[in-house]
């Protein structure tokens, strides 16, 4: 949208969130004819890596330049404006009038932004939060030679020694994965109890190391990783490794929406990403877990587009 342009203060639908799961559904639901306004704050979650894989036809490309990709196929749909820098504050139930269910209170500066949209429905796919565990240098190496999905970038790092690093109870298991990449992986738990002596057993009998003693913190130069130190000053070399983020659901903006979430506090969608509210609908790594990767978001938004505008009409086919 031209910086002068003025949004409308009343939409179909309330997107928000521009990374792939918002960006996909925009352009079908754009396709389908419906007004569309995408609220999108600009902090896309794998801003930190510099290539991007596994998405079909445009496997190592820069995470920003898909982004890209995508606003530049939505600008020939003049049904859909974009916001961005705009954060949506809060969303709260509209009293029904015209069939808009919903406000979403918008907060941005940009010329021409309303204060608040009113819609009739809204698709939530602002992603996850990461808290990395609290090791200093962890930043410098993340997305460079520190990655937390195996599915992203474990093919770079293939056959080097690796470490995972993580304080959650899901270590062994993670680590089972990424060795199918390297038979020389290291477990760091950072002094946290997550891993059974039992488990600790299983993984040994597959090569695999655990390391119970707290980090230091990682070596190396330039975004390349080279060790991990411990605090009793013994060293690890490695060139390369994983970490197990915690993961937080950015939905602080529904506080006035009651919608299901499970106990990871990720939105419960059916299996076309509507929410147990109706209207309300989820797609991307907001919504229940499994694999964080940029081409299921984008299919997932564009399942729950496709099952929005059905919904709209009142169509119960599912196809
Ligand atoms: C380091 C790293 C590397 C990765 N590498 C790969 C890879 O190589 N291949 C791959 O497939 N996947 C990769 N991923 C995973 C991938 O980035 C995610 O699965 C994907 O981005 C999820 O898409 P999404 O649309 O659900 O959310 P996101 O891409 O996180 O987009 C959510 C958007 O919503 C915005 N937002 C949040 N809250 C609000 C709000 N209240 N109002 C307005 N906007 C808001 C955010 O600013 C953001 O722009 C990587 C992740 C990380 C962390």
């Amino acid at each position: 949208m031209a910086e002068t342009e003025v949004c409308p203060a009343q939409a179909d639908v309330v997107i928000v969130g521009g990374g792939p799961a918002g960006l996909s559904a925009a352009l079908n639901l754009g396709r389908a004819r419906a007004s569309v306004v995408l609220l999108d704050a600009g902090r896309p979650r794998n801003a930190a890596t510099l290539r991007s894989h596994g998405f079909l036809t445009r496997d190592g490309l820069p995470p920003l330049e898909l982004r890209k990709l995508a606003r530049a196929e939505l600008a020939a749909y003049p049904n859909v404006r974009i916001l961005d820098r705009c954060v949506a504050g809060a969303l709260l139930p509209a009293p029904g009038a015209d069939g808009l269910r919903f406000i979403t209170a918008v907060q941005g500066r940009r010329p021409g932004t309303p204060p608040a949209v009113a819609s009739r429905s809204v698709l939530v796919a602002t992603g996850l939060r990461e808290t990395l565990p609290a090791i200093p240098s962890l930043r410098a190496f993340y997305g460079m030679t520190v990655f937390s999905c195996a599915a992203c970038d474990a093919w770079e790092l293939q056959d080097r020694p690796l470490a995972l690093i993580g304080e959650t109870p899901d270590l062994a298991d993670r680590a089972r994965l990424i060795a199918r990449w390297t038979d020389r992986l290291t477990v760091f738990t950072n002094g946290a109890d997550v891993v059974s002596t039992v488990e600790e057993a299983e993984l040994a009998a597959s090569g695999i190391i655990v390391e119970r003693r707290r980090i230091d913190d990682l070596e190396g130069v330039k975004g390349a990783v080279s060790a991990v130190r411990l605090v009793d000053g013994t060293r690890i070399e490695i060139e390369g490794g994983f970490v197990r983020p915690h993961w937080d659901p950015a939905l602080d903006f529904l506080g006035g929406i009651d919608a299901e979430r499970d106990p990871e506090g990720h939105l419960v969608v059916d299996g076309s990403g509507r929410t147990s509210v109706a209207g309300l609908y989820a797609a991307g790594d907001a919504a229940a877990p499994g694999p964080q990767q940029l081409i299921v978001a984008a299919g997932q938004g564009a399942r729950a587009a496709a099952v929005l505008v059905h919904d709209l009409v009142g169509v119960r086919t599912a196809h």
